[in-house]
């Protein structure tokens, strides 16, 4: 084995790719195998996976001899990079945010021929140093950048050099951002998770800021543009007037979804407000300006490489991915119409809406907006002629153990006779008048054929639980004596005592 003619020390902040890059240069070798291969670390399961190669002990040792003197020291900062507590959390949007594919700054490189770590996060959007956005394409080609020492000099395709590429004019950096360049150069293992748990879920929204649902990914997909999203998710925390535009945008986006009721226009913002851990100025104040006095700012670009592969459908992608913003499911639509996911179960029961095919799972099953609607419109009704209105707020419900998804299902399947108004099908629902006091009756009949839990007998009763083990006591009502121990009600005795109650 050949002695290495340059052996380089790492650079503070420096990634360990990077670092095994330079000396690869340094050396006249660029390709990641043939750099692990000049280390004697073995071309077969070492090689650097093209970007991300992790801090290890057989790597370490290998530097160590090739560099011909005791470097530990200095690789010690590579086992930090390496072991943040916050890089991998699986209840986050993007569970893994280490990126695996290069993105730089390219004066940033001009200048100081170093690759920095923080580059390879999926959160950062802007180099504080330039101000201009990490790029992950070669600004003179654009075709994307390869993970090889040539980096660090220039482009391999069209053999642009870096230092002679004049940079655009900067752009505007968050504070947000500013602060977390700062915080990820003094102490990385002290940023705060709850802020990277927000910044991811702004991150997967702005890539679909038109859709309900967003999926969970373990790591942020290849995407040239990939930077200029986050810089979005930073405004859209941080700016009133930029949330504000994207709801405005969601107006028009989702104009569609009107005959819902317009709470399924905005739903998109409102889903990711609920989400977020973090009391942020752009949604907080951005959710009260009133659209009006808004611009429409520029068009949210949006993009598919954000859907999970169990939802891609072969007709919304090459349909530019327009139809998963009519993507519903069960928690979507509960939260957006602020009823319990129990409520929505039961509105979607007995397969009234269609659901998307490729889904096995009950759970998770997934519903079209325009299918909704266009069931729902077969039910449309102008006056509430021989109908009466009701409220999915009116306590019938509660008192007879029924709730508006039961009637809006049993309509659906003509149990009733009823239907919905215009332009607010499911807010404004419609039934017979003589048939709904039948329906609510019928509904209790069935709840209190076999016991009924203690906690759904206060409700209906509206009293607390203390209440129903008083009536139980004064022998109004019964324990069900096969569940004494889980404290449920004998059905018949409660039938019974609310009949008196009426
Ligand atoms: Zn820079
Ligand atoms: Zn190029």
């Amino acid at each position: 084995m050949t002695r290495l003619a340059v052996r380089p020390l790492p650079v503070e902040g420096e990634s360990l790719t990077g670092y095994l890059f330079r000396l690869g240069m340094l050396n006249c070798v660029f390709r990641p195998s043939e750099i692990m291969d000049v280390l004697g670390v073995g071309k077969s399961s070492h090689v650097v996976k093209g970007w991300c190669q992790p801090a290890c002990d057989y790597l370490f040792d290998a530097l160590e001899t090739r560099l011909e003197r005791p470097v530990r020291p200095y690789l010690r900062q590579f086992e930090r990079q390496d072991d943040l507590p916050w890089q991998r959390d699986w209840t986050r949007l993007i569970q893994d945010v280490r990126t695996g594919y290069p993105r730089i700054c390219t004066q940033c490189v001009a200048e100081t021929g170093i690759l920095d770590w923080r580059w390879g996060l999926a959160f950062t959007s802007t180099c504080p140093k330039h101000a201009s956005l990490l790029t992950a394409e070669c600004p003179g080609c654009k075709k994307a950048l390869t993970p090889s020492g040539t980096l660090l000099l220039g482009c391999d395709k069209c053999e642009m050099d870096w230092a002679e590429f004049e940079a655009p004019m900067a752009s505007e950096m968050s504070d947000l951002e500013l602060q977390l360049w700062a915080q990820l150069e003094q102490d990385p293992s002290n940023v705060d998770p709850t802020v990277i748990q927000d910044l991811c879920r702004a991150i997967v929204y702005m890539m679909r800021p038109f859709d309900s649902l967003h999926d969970t990914l373990e790591a942020a997909p290849r995407l040239i543009e990939h930077s200029a999203y986050v810089a979005r998710a930073y405004r859209t925390l941080q700016e009133p007037e930029f949330f504000a535009q994207w709801r405005k945008q969601c107006h028009e986006k989702r104009k569609d979804l009107m005959p819902l009721g317009e709470e399924f226009l905005e739903a998109p913002c409102q889903l990711f407000r609920d989400g977020l851990l973090n009391d942020w100025s752009g949604p907080a104040r951005g959710s009260s300006i009133p659209l009006d006095s808004i611009a429409l700012g520029d068009e949210l670009s949006e993009n598919t490489r954000y859907i999970a592969q169990p939802r891609r459908e072969a007709a919304f992608e090459s349909g530019e991915g327009v139809g998963y913003r009519y993507q519903l499911d069960i928690a979507s639509i509960a939260s957006i119409k602020g009823w319990s996911e129990e409520v929505t179960e039961d509105l979607v029961g007995n397969g009234v809406f269609p659901t998307f095919k490729n889904v096995a799972q009950s759970k998770k099953r997934r519903f079209d907006a325009n299918q909704i609607i266009g069931k729902l419109r077969q039910f449309a009704v102008q006056t509430a002629d021989g109908f009466i209105e009701v409220d999915a707020d009116s306590s019938a419900f509660r008192r007879n153990f029924a709730n508006p998804g039961m009637l809006v299902n049993d309509i659906l399947k003509k149990v009733i006779p009823g239907g919905f108004g215009e332009d607010k099908f499911l807010s404004r629902i419609f039934v017979h008048e003589s048939r709904f006091a039948k329906w609510l009756l019928q509904q209790r009949k069935s709840a209190t054929r076999r016991s009924v839990p203690l906690n759904k007998v206060a409700v209906a009763l509206d009293c607390t639980e203390q209440d129903v083990r008083r009536l139980v006591e004064e022998q109004k009502l019964k324990w069900a004596t096969h569940r004494e121990w889980e404290k449920w009600i004998d059905g018949p005795s409660l039938f019974e005592y609310m009949i008196c109650l009426d």
